[in-house]
């Protein structure tokens, strides 16, 4: 009789990707600035245990966010979504780690701050979506284009931190 013997799947492409180092831009919007978040917020990712890659406060030009916001152009929340971003200064940062993207997602909460959970920078800290604190890539590729988009050459550092030892085995 034949022996049927189980199969042992394994799909070494998957795990590879979910361990891939990945880079997301965040940015503590204007609101988060003026209501002094931004030892917080940064405090979270460093907490968590992601490198910062990048950080500056800036002046956003109009263009720029624009360019940043392109895909929401013909919601009729443009323009006042490109007046908030423009409205103060932004604290612009790259942070890099194993799942970053998504992982930083998950610590800044849903869009509308009201639906957001507890224990997330907007469920913590904000109310309406118009003035939602923060903003993070939201997959791999955004991340790459929106460092691209908002760091200079030369800005952005590559270096060793002396925990990586003790936060991956
Ligand atoms: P997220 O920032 O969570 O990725 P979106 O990409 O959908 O969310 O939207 C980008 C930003 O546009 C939001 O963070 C918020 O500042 C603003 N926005 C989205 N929807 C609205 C809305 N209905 N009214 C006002 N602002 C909005």
């Amino acid at each position: 009789p034949k022996r049927h013997i189980k199969a042992r799947i394994f799909l070494p492409h998957l795990v590879a990707s979910m361990e891939e180092v990945e880079q997301t831009y965040i940015m503590i919007k204007p609101d988060g600035v003026q209501r002094g978040l931004v030892g917080e917020i940064i405090s979270r990712f460093e907490k968590k245990g992601f490198k910062l890659t990048g950080l500056k406060l800036f002046q956003c030009p109009k263009e720029l966010a624009e360019e940043h916001y392109k895909d929401l152009q013909s919601k009729p929340f443009f323009p006042k979504l490109i007046d908030y971003i423009t409205s103060g200064p932004v604290v612009c940062m790259g942070w890099e780690g194993v799942g970053v993207v998504a992982s930083a997602r998950k610590l800044i909460g849903a869009t509308n701050p009201l639906n957001a959970e507890p224990g997330t920078i907007r469920g913590d800290f904000a109310v309406q979506t118009g003035r939602n604190v923060v903003h993070g890539s939201d997959s791999p590729d955004n991340g790459k284009r929106e460092i691209g988009l908002w760091f200079k050459e030369g800005e952005l550092c590559a270096w060793t931190a002396v925990q990586e030892p003790w936060l991956v085995e």
